[in-house]
């Protein structure tokens, strides 16, 4: 019983591990990072493999349209100032429906 507790307490904290090596990945990328974690605790070494290869996120520019690199305040076609990272979020999922 012991050795399969021992095992068991092993297993996850690699997968811990993993989720934390995947959040750390999609945080530079601008992707979620809770999303990351989940993915790299179940997953383990594919989910990191994943967000290796992943692109980086991106948003629209609200002026021209144009995708821009998560990071970026600025849009690099036309200049214009882009939104936090929590802004996009709060303004397409305006909260709980009023009845
Ligand atoms: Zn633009």
């Amino acid at each position: 019983m012991e050795a399969f507790i021992a095992v068991l307490i092993l297993l996850a904290a690699i997968g811990i591990g993993f989720g934390a090596a995947c959040c750390s990945l999609a945080s530079k990328k601008g992707h979620s990072t809770t999303t990351a974690f989940w993915l790299g605790l179940f997953f383990g070494l594919f989910a990191l493999l994943g967000y290796a290869i992943a692109r980086p996120a991106t948003r629209e520019c609200p002026t021209c349209h144009e995708p821009n690199y998560f990071k970026r305040t600025t849009c690099k076609m036309c200049g214009s100032p882009l939104q936090s990272a929590a802004a996009p979020d709060s303004q397409t999922h305006p909260g709980p429906l009023q009845m």
